[in-house]
Order: C-alpha cells, then sequence, then structure tokens
C-alpha cells in the first residue's frame, strides 16, 4: 500500500509519498504561505502533493495521512491552526477527500510525531510512551498500552499545557505557567532579550548557538526550558506510567543544554520509585517524523486510528 503523508505547520507545507514499510519514497516542502488566505495555503498545499507524487513515480494513491497544527475538531478534521491565520475552522480533511477522491484521516501535528517515534523510531517496542515536540509550541502524543491514546476530543497528550509554574508567564491558551509558556522556542528567546541577551537574532536557535559558544545568559534560557519540561515530564511519568518519553522539534537539536538540566529536574522531581529513572531520549525520526506519523495513521491504523 502506497500512502500520501502531509505534514502542515505554520512554517512548511512537507508531503510525501510513504511505502507499506513506513520509508519516505518522495519528499517534498514549500513554506507556508505567509499572511496567506484560506485557497492560497490550499493551493500551495496541492501544488506541495503534486510535487511528492511526481517525485515517487505517480504511483495508484489509496489512501492519506496529515498531520495539522492544532487546534482541530477530531476526528472530522475541521482546522484552525494558531500559527495560520489563514485557515480557522478550514474543513481540511474533506477538502482533501473531495480533491483526490481516497480516504483520508488526520490528527494534530504533534500525535504524528509521536506516532512514528512508536513506529519506526526511539519508542518502538515500547507500550507506553509520550512523544513530544519542543518547537514553536510544545505538544506531544501519548501511547497506552501499545495504542494511540486520542483522548475525548482529540487532544489527549497535549504536554504543553500541564502546568509547571503556578506564578509562571500567560499561556496563549488563556493559561498561565504552563510549560509551553516557558519553554517554547520563541518564549526562551524572550527571556533571554528580556535578561540583556542581544548576540544574535532573537530566535531559540541563536540562544542555543550563543549558549554552546558561553554565554551565561543564553546558557540560564535554555537551562530554564530544560528544568520545565522535566517538571512536567515527572508529574506526567508518574502519572501514567510511563516506559519511554522521546522529545523532538528545534529546542531538541539543543541537546546536552537542554537535556542535562532537564534530567536533573526529572529527578528532583520524580519521586515514586516507578518513575525514578529517567527514561528521556531524543527523537530518533527528526524532520521526517511528521510525514512518518502521517502515514502511520493509514499504514498501522490498528495502532494509531480509532477516529
Ligand atoms: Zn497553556
Amino acid at each position: 500500500m502506497t500512502v500520501l503523508a502531509i505534514d502542515i505547520g505554520g512554517t512548511k507545507l512537507a508531503t510525501g509519498v510513504v511505502n507499506a514499510a513506513g520509508e519516505l519514497i518522495s519528499e517534498h516542502r514549500t513554506p507556508t504561505p505567509p499572511d496567506g488566505d484560506a485557497e492560497a495555503i490550499w493551493s500551495a498545499l496541492v501544488a506541495g502533493v503534486e510535487q511528492a507524487l511526481d517525485g515517487a513515480g505517480r504511483p495508484p494513491l489509496e489512501a492519506i495521512g496529515t498531520g495539522c497544527g492544532g487546534p482541530m475538531h477530531w476526528p472530522s478534521g475541521v482546522v484552525s491552526p494558531l500559527t495560520m491565520h489563514g485557515w480557522r475552522d478550514f474543513p481540511l480533511r474533506s477538502r482533501l477527500q473531495e480533491q483526490f477522491g481516497v480516504p483520508v484521516r488526520l490528527h494534530n501535528d504533534a500525535v504524528c510525531v509521536a506516532a512514528a517515534e512508536h513506529w519506526r523510531g526511539a519508542g518502538q517496542g515500547r507500550a507506553n510512551m509520550l512523544g513530544m515536540v519542543v518547537s514553536t509550541g510544545v505538544g506531544g502524543g501519548l501511547i497506552l498500552g501499545g495504542q494511540l491514546h486520542d483522548g475525548a476530543t482529540g487532544n489527549g497528550g497535549h504536554v504543553g499545557h500541564v502546568v509547571v509554574d503556578p506564578a509562571g508567564p500567560p499561556c496563549r491558551c488563556g493559561g498561565h505557567g504552563c510549560l509551553e509558556a516557558i519553554a517554547r522556542g520563541p518564549a526562551v528567546a524572550e527571556w533571554a532579550v528580556r535578561q540583556g541577551w542581544d548576540d544574535g537574532e532573537h530566535t531559540a536557535a541563536a540562544v542555543t548557538v550563543s549558549a554552546r559558544a558561553g554565554n551565561e545568559i543564553a546558557l540560564a534560557a535554555i537551562t530554564r526550558a530544560g528544568r520545565a519540561v522535566g517538571i512536567a515530564l515527572a508529574s506526567t511519568v508518574a502519572l501514567l506510567d510511563l516506559e519511554i518519553v522521546c522529545i523532538g522539534g528545534g529546542l531538541a537539536q539543543a541537546g546536552d543544554l537542554l537535556f542535562g538540566p532537564l534530567g536533573e529536574a526529572y529527578t528532583e522531581h520524580a519521586g515514586v520509585h516507578y518513575a525514578r529513572t529517567p527514561r528521556v531520549v531524543p527523537a530518533a525520526l527528526g524532520q521526517r517524523a511528521g510525514l512518518i506519523g502521517a502515514a502511520a495513521l493509514v499504514l498501522a491504523g490498528e495502532r494509531y486510528w480509532h477516529g
């Protein structure tokens, strides 16, 4: 079976063709039209799909798996991604179905990354896992008992809104003190700038470079984010008795700068015996995870699709 995979975010529209073994046999990436209206984004997406199909030699298409930034109504696939103002209540799943004439499955993009890491990445063979992404936002997906756990509304595993500091900053969800409000890339850069850091572009990637070069404010900014992730995970692992947590996304590229303080905070806060050994690892599939996980909704639907 050959599946078209789509991974939609605020900065890129990724499309690819995935074979039954979970291998990407073609891949195409194009920037998400900034400030594009609904149809401009849709046209760019359809063009990207055609490119991916051309790249794979136009195989007969049997189904489409899609990951998209949230929030969304699930499983109807009506999406309103926070980072894409052009799509508000955009009926993505039904539009894809109409356009390409095949069944479509759709989930949150971070849920797709979790499915990918469980299916073909760092979580293979584990029955209980959190897969998370720390980038522009902080998202995640849960595998419990070997099955993707959707929750009541498809939002299960949304670790970004675990509260890590009751006195913490406001979060774009409307709450405050959430993990996402502290650890998402733009929040890391903003915090560093507020402390007087000005050693590059105001992005988490630049803060990471600066931290690696020994800048103390930049180091403190990454440390603060890493500790927040560690605190959130101590609670999450204790609650769900997980075997492993896989972390991907841009900020995970900070490596030890992030995972060091993360592990320390985790150890400080994980008291119960089954949560004491940190089982927190970097994700294995990198940028490909979104597409591979979208395909997994179809190719391994018995585990990852209950819509
Ligand atoms: Zn929040």
